[in-house]
This record gives structure tokens, C-alpha cells and sequence, in this order.
């Protein structure tokens, strides 16, 4: 109080001094005291603001300044070293002031789960805001990745930026696949080492021939459907997707070329058909060979050896499972083509050991058994019940025949004939157990099996059928269809099973006789109390020399005589109602069966063909 009152008396008396003394301009009043004035500046650095921006203040006068962050910052400090806030400023000069400001570094916690089905590659943990965090969901094995619980993205590979605290789950289907399929993508590297086509054609036919099996015919037809929409017949990608990765020499599998294709068609038939009920059958008869004297090449010059051989115990075992398997669905074809003859598959184990023997061409070595030796090892009563026979025996080929250095192939198998034109499947039991070698390396897995040998059985098959249904002019040289420009103009297609499918819709469903006749075992008739009724006149279809058009005659003495237009004639003997050739007949002495419809004979085979009663 003392500093303020002195100016104020001193300008009283000043006043009055200047009131009294107006004229005296020499008198001048002594200067007023300076009040100094001081410019204040604020500034905020980035992330925050100031409440003022300053001014122009007298000199000690205090301003107060807050200073202010903005969200996810916070005050640091003024630019005068200061970390109050807020912050009182005396003025004593012109004064720069700024408040810096800094990010706050939030941690978010990140909670990673697996659902059922699978792994993630990470748990998660504690992290920094913004951090960016990959993680990987990997399915098991049957399973597929679906999407996440806590993200939109439907993608195996998420990157996340971590700006709050996050869960999130990995969620996986089960594909539904069965073991022996798990086991098969197991064995050959999972089921990622297949491309999406080949999975999607190996998958619709084990899956889809699954649904077959448990009657669930609208599901098999969805899975059969979408394969030929995305992967339409004939289409080159089949073979794309198989060349050197299934059915060749090295390749490590043998799902069939194209892969699965030849299965696949053949299920597209049976849902075509209907799948219809069993309302008959076709019996066939196995007649597998316990042992065999085997005579087999042996490097370098296919020198002859002799070994003697078992059958492997896999053919076999668990009641034959394997060849159970590798006829499912060509037996389930052959149902559905026939309108529901099923095959009825009997097992003769027979009591000696056959003969193996091989040839070689130069380019092939064939090897086969004695397939009518085996045959003739039946008993008699299940041999007339028979309708289609199927001969195994020890294989003739050392090994997978990879250690022979011929141009061709191991040839044990195809289809043969017996008595009245019956078919014989013919085959060696390694044919089932491993890949010979022009088709793959190792044993076979039981997918394999499925998948390859509807293949193997739907061919040996057709060219039974072309045989027989020769009127259709179907394979007129051998397997012509793999000369495109052979096909009839009304077959579509490129693949050996296009000309197949095409050969059963556009021909056999439609043939006389029909599958369903043609494919039973023509019926015999017993010559015991009227043989004559073999005579007359007969012919082998087509007539390619004058042995194939015979003449059946009787002399006085009651002796039947085979006469054939190029001047040859042979003794015919009935034995117990049956006929047999004569010890005269070049061909030796063998039974020729007769066949008949109504009680009148329509047809003689000798030497496994029919010859036509005329
Ligand atoms: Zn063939």
C-alpha cells in the first residue's frame, strides 16, 4: 500500500501545482512510471492443445496455461523443462511457451483359440496397440478350415492389428471322411499334397459309392453331379490332373488314369439306372489256386526257372475281403446295367497246385495259369451253377517285373472262356496285393483298390460283352476304341470308359438277347434220351474259313460225326448225355456243350465257340 499511495499524492500535489502555476509552462510534470509490456506465446506440439494461445500482458503478470491431450496421447512436458500442468507463467519478458504431448503405447491381450478339428500357430499373448499379429489355422487331417469366430475372414491366414483386446477361434469341419480314406491321404504326404481336382474326383467316388452302399441315393448323385458340372466327361483335365501322378511307371499311386474316372463313370450308371433292387443273380465263382509250379524269367536273357509258389495269404484272408472290395462296385455296375442281377461271388479254394507258364513276343511276357485246369478242379455241382468264372494263381512275375529290361509289360491277367462262352476273369494275386510295374511302385492301399480296380474289371468285362454281342461291331479289332477314328459316329467321348458308358446306354440296354439273358450261363440240355437232336446243320459267326460251317450226321450204326466244309470230319461221342469230341479229332478229345432253349438245340460250342444251329 505504501508503493501505490506515493504516486497517488504525488500526482495530487502535481495537480495542484499545475492548477496554481498553469501559465509557468517551463514547469513541466516529472514522467509518469513505465509499465512494461510482455508478449506471451502457447503452443501445442502434436497430440494436444493449449488453453491459451498467450497475449500481451504487463510485465509480471501470471497467466495460467493447461495444457490438454488429445485421445491416446499424453502431456509430456513445456518446452521450458516445466512438467506441471497446469502451468503459471510470470511474465517478465516475451515468453515462447509449447507443451509437448506423447502417444500412449496401450497393450491389448489377444486370446487365440483352436475349435475341433485343428491347430493355430499361435495362442496369442500381450501386445502393443497396432501390432500386427499373423496366425495360421491348420485342419487336421479330415478336417477343412472353415472360418473365424471373432473375424469375417474366411481365409487360413489372418493378420491382425491389434487395437483392442481381441478373441478370436479358428472353426473346422469334419469332412466326414472315412478312416480308410484318412489313412490313404496319411500314408501318400495328406491330403494337401493332392490338387483340389483330384481330391474332388477321389472323394466323390469313395464317398459317393459309400452313400450307394447305405441306400443314400440323393446324397451319391449330388456328390457324382458336382464332379461332372465342374470336371465335365471327357474333359482333357482328367488326364492333366493324373499324368505322372497316378497308374505309370514311378509314380508312387494307381487311383486309376484318369483319376478315379472309370469308378466315377461307372457310379454316374448306376445312379442313371436308378440303382435298381436285386431281383436275380449272376453266379461267380473265384477258383483261387493254393500253389503252382511256376515257370518265370529270369534276368538278363529271360532265361526259364522253376520255383514253386503260395498264394499270397492276403488273397485270402479276413474271408476274401480284398477281392470282395475290388469288385464292389463293378459288381454293383453290373447290377444296375443288368436291372438288378447281382453278382453272387463264391470262393472254391481248390485241393492241387496249378501250372504257371510264360511266353514272350519280343515286346510282352504273358504269363498265365491253367485256367481250364483250375476250372476243371470244380466240383460238378457248383460248376453247372456257375455263370462267370474268375481264376486266381501264384503271380509268374518275380517282384513287380521291374528288373526286367523288355520293351513291353508283364501281361497275367484278361479275360478268357470256358465251356459254353462263359467269361473267366483271369488274374495272379499280386495283380490285387502291389502295382506291377508299368503302373506305379508298391503295395497297394485299400483306397487304391477302389479306386483302380472298377478300371481293371469294367474292361476285362467289355471285351466279354464285345465277344459275345458281336453284332454290334463294338471291338472288331482288339481294343480299338483306343483309336478315336474307330467309334461309331454316335458315341461322344475320348476316354477308354466313354466308349464304355457309351457302349452300355446307346447298345446294351437296349440289345437282344439282353444283359440280363445274355449273362447267364446258357441253360444245357442232357442228350441221354434223344440225341439226334443235335442234327443238322451249324456255322460259327462270322464265317471266316469252311471249318467254321459243320454239318452233324448220324451213320447206320448210330455213330454222330462233326463234318466241317473243308472236307474234315471227326467221331462225336454221348457220354451219360454229354457230347465229346473223338480221339480222331484234331483238337483232342473234349466236351462240347450243348445248348438249348425250349427242348431244341440252338447252339454247340466246341473249342469255346458257339456254333449257330442253322
Ligand atoms: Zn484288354
Amino acid at each position: 500500500m505504501k508503493k501505490l499511495l506515493f504516486p497517488i499524492v504525488f500526482a495530487l500535489t502535481a495537480f495542484l501545482f499545475v492548477y496554481s502555476c498553469s501559465t509557468d509552462e517551463d514547469d513541466a510534470p516529472p514522467p509518469a512510471a513505465i509499465v512494461k509490456k510482455y508478449t506471451l506465446a502457447v503452443t501445442a506440439g502434436e497430440g494436444g492443445s493449449v488453453s491459451s494461445s498467450g497475449g500481451t500482458y504487463s510485465q509480471g503478470t501470471q497467466v495460467s496455461i493447461t495444457a490438454t491431450p488429445s485421445s491416446g496421447f499424453a502431456f509430456s512436458q513445456w518446452s521450458n523443462g516445466s512438467t506441471t500442468n497446469p502451468i503459471t507463467v510470470t511474465l517478465n519478458s516475451n515468453t515462447n511457451l509449447s507443451a509437448s504431448f506423447t502417444a500412449i503405447i496401450n497393450s491389448y491381450t489377444l486370446t487365440v483359440t483352436a475349435g475341433e478339428g485343428g491347430t493355430v500357430s499361435t495362442e496369442g499373448g500381450t501386445y502393443d496397440e497396432g501390432t500386427e499379429v499373423t496366425i495360421t489355422a491348420t485342419p487336421a487331417e479330415g478336417y477343412e478350415f472353415v472360418g473365424w469366430e471373432g473375424s469375417d475372414s474366411t481365409e487360413a491366414l489372418l493378420t491382425l492389428n491389434l487395437n483392442s483386446n481381441q478373441t478370436i477361434s479358428a472353426i473346422f469341419k469334419s469332412l466326414d471322411l472315412p478312416q480308410n480314406l484318412l489313412n490313404f491321404y496319411n500314408e501318400n504326404g495328406g491330403r494337401d499334397s493332392f490338387n483340389s481336382n483330384q481330391i474332388l474326383a477321389l472323394e466323390a467316388l469313395i464317398l459317393g459309392f459309400n452313400k450307394i452302399k447305405i441306400g443314400d441315393f440323393e446324397e451319391a448323385k449330388l456328390m457324382v453331379d458336382n464332379v461332372f458340372n465342374k470336371i465335365p466327361y471327357s474333359e482333357s483335365l482328367w488326364m492333366d490332373n493324373t499324368h505322372g501322378f497316378s497308374h505309370c511307371k514311378n509314380c508312387s499311386l494307381n487311383i486309376g488314369a484318369p483319376i478315379a474316372y472309370y469308378g466315377l463313370r461307372m457310379l454316374d450308371d448306376i445312379i442313371f439306372l436308378g440303382n435298381p433292387e436285386k431281383n436275380g443273380i449272376i453266379n461267380m465263382t473265384v477258383v483261387i489256386a493254393p500253389c503252382a509250379v511256376v515257370s518265370r524269367p529270369t534276368t538278363p536273357n529271360l532265361d526259364e526257372e522253376i520255383v514253386n509258389l503260395y498264394v499270397n495269404p492276403k488273397i485270402i484272408e479276413n474271408d476274401f475281403q480284398l477281392l470282395k472290395n475290388s469288385t464292389a462296385l463293378f459288381r454293383n455296375w453290373v447290377k444296375a446295367i443288368t436291372g438288378g442281377l447281382e453278382i453272387n461271388l463264391s470262393f472254391v479254394q481248390i485241393d492241387n497246385c496249378t501250372n504257371v507258364n510264360f511266353t514272350y513276343d519280343g515286346v510282352n511276357v504273358f504269363s498265365y495259369p491253367d485256367t481250364h485246369n483250375m476250372i476243371n478242379s470244380v466240383s460238378e455241382s457248383i460248376s453247372e451253377e456257375t455263370d462267370f468264372w474268375w481264376v486266381i494263381a501264384p503271380s509268374g512275375v518275380p517282384g513287380d517285373g521291374s528288373d526286367f529290361d523288355i520293351q513291353g509289360d508283364f501281361i497275367t491277367g484278361g479275360m478268357g472262356l470256358y465251356g459254353p462262352g462263359l467269361p473267366v476273369f483271369i488274374s495272379d494275386d499280386a495283380w490285387f496285393t502291389r502295382k506291377p510295374e508299368h503302373m506305379g511302385v508298391g503295395d497297394y492301399n485299400e483306397i487304391e483298390i477302389m479306386a483302380y480296380m472298377p478300371q481293371w474289371f469294367q474292361h476285362e468285362f467289355m471285351h466279354h460283352l464285345f465277344r459275345k454281342w458281336n453284332e454290334f461291331g463294338l471291338e472288331e479289332s482288339g481294343h480299338q476304341w483306343f483309336d478315336r477314328s474307330t467309334w461309331p459316329s454316335d458315341f461322344i467321348g475320348v476316354y477308354e470308359s466313354d466308349y464304355y458308358a457309351e457302349s452300355i446306354r446307346k447298345r446294351f440296354l437296349n440289345s437282344s438277347p439282353s444283359l440280363r439273358e445274355g449273362l447267364k450261363a446258357p441253360e444245357k440240355i442232357s442228350l441221354e434220351s434223344n440225341p439226334s437232336i443235335i442234327l443238322g446243320n451249324y456255322r460259327r459267326e462270322p464265317v471266316e474259313n469252311l471249318w467254321h460251317e459243320v454239318n452233324i450226321t448220324i451213320n447206320n450204326n448210330g455213330q454222330f460225326y462233326w463234318n466241317n466244309s473243308a472236307g474234315v470230319s471227326w467221331t462225336l461221342e454221348i457220354v451219360d448225355g454229354l457230347l465229346y469230341s473223338g480221339d480222331d479229332c484234331p483238337y483232342g478229345i473234349q466236351e462240347l456243350n450243348v445248348i438249348s432253349a425250349g427242348g431244341v438245340v440252338t447252339e454247340i460250342y466246341f473249342n469255346n465257340e458257339p456254333y449257330t444251329k442253322i
